[in-house]
């Protein structure tokens, strides 16, 4: 590892002015992805910016959600009884990632910020353009199961790793803020970019721009939301296919239908995947395995299969209905209690 300075932030915006002021200065949370990287060398930092002190509140927000600082611990995050009651998606999928070391030390803005676990990203003797801009990507001829089928590109097939993102993708959570030039709000959903050409750029940021806090908006559906992760062990492992989902009927109707549906996957694509084609096939239709498979089949469409992962297509497809018949279940009892 390299020598870096470190300075502990008291307040966010004395984190950003340090950052302003210093070159190849980097926000410092739980490290249990930046220390990993900057042990590789893969991440370089000449000063860290300690800022796990700030920000450490979940709040009621007057619209009815939740605001959870950024410095919040993804364990705190996850035994939190209102996110526990209101979001279970949430809280089950910060409990599906890591171990309970890390989600003591991992915090809500690391989480979002965390890098991919392509493999040749960490081995600084591959080629990997988003490490190195230009210098090829041995995954797409190498060992490519844990890769992306959807968002992907020439230049780039890495999955997001994150679960927590997954939830947060489905629950239209927006991020807060604050930049050199003040504060603003992005909707989650548009945070993380796809790879296209410039896959090293993985957010939307902008230079020194710190996040504090995370707003999930009231969504009383949401009281029935699940999330459940497929992958090679049953824990410590990333996701080969994770599926967010919720789901809310209209039995007015004279056939049952799909009134409103949150849908997003994991493990299969470059970014936190909010299955948009899925949810439009499924408003207003009839709740009926065709309905189903047919928005699974449309989500599924655009996927590009690599040499080791076309498996990841058919589980998809497969985790994604059998999530969205049990919401539908779980919505009829909701109706009945
Ligand atoms: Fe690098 Fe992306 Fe290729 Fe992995 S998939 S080697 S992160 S360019």
């Amino acid at each position: 590892m390299r020598a870096f300075d470190y300075h502990q932030a008291v307040d966010s915006g004395q984190a950003v002015e340090q950052a302003v002021r210093r070159d190849g200065a980097k926000y410092l949370g739980g490290g249990t992805n930046l220390v990993d990287l900057m042990r590789e060398t893969v991440e370089r930092p000449e000063m860290l910016i300690d800022v796990t002190a700030l920000s450490r509140d979940i709040d009621e927000t007057d619209a009815g959600g939740l605001m959870i600082g950024a410095g919040v611990t993804n364990a705190a995050v996850a035994g939190d009884a209102r996110v526990r009651l209101r979001y279970p998606l949430l809280s089950r999928a910060i409990l599906t990632g890591a171990s309970a070391q890390i989600r003591n030390m991992a915090t809500v803005g690391g989480n979002l910020l965390q890098r991919t676990r392509c493999a040749y990203f960490y081995d600084v003797a591959a080629s990997c353009n988003k490490r190195e801009p230009g210098a090829g990507c041995d995954a797409r001829e190498g060992f490519n199961r844990y890769h992306a089928i959807l968002g992907a590109s020439s230049s780039c097939v890495a999955t997001h790793p994150s679960d927590m993102c997954v939830a947060l993708a489905a629950l239209d959570a927006r991020v807060h803020l604050l930049g050199p030039e003040g504060e603003r709000e992005l909707a989650f959903n548009d945070l993380h970019r796809e790879p296209g050409e410039r896959p090293e750029l993985e957010t939307e940021l902008r230079p020194e721009e710190l996040i504090t806090a995370v707003e999930l908006p009231p969504l009383p559906m949401a009281v029935r939301s699940e999330y459940r992760k497929v992958r090679d062990r049953a824990s410590y492992a990333f996701a080969l296919v994770s599926v967010a989902s919720m789901v809310e009927l209209d039995s007015n109707t004279e056939d049952e239908t799909i009134a409103d549906v949150r849908l997003a996957l994991g493990g299969v694509a470059t970014k936190p995947w909010r299955a948009w084609q899925a949810e439009a096939v499924l408003r207003g239709q009839p709740a009926t395995e065709e309905t189903l498979a047919a928005a699974a089949d449309a989500e599924l469409a655009v996927a590009e299969p690599l040499s080791g992962n076309a498996f990841k297509i058919e589980l998809a497809r497969r985790v994604m209905i059998a999530e969205l018949s049990q919401r539908i279940v779980d919505a009829r009892k909701g109706g009945e209690s």
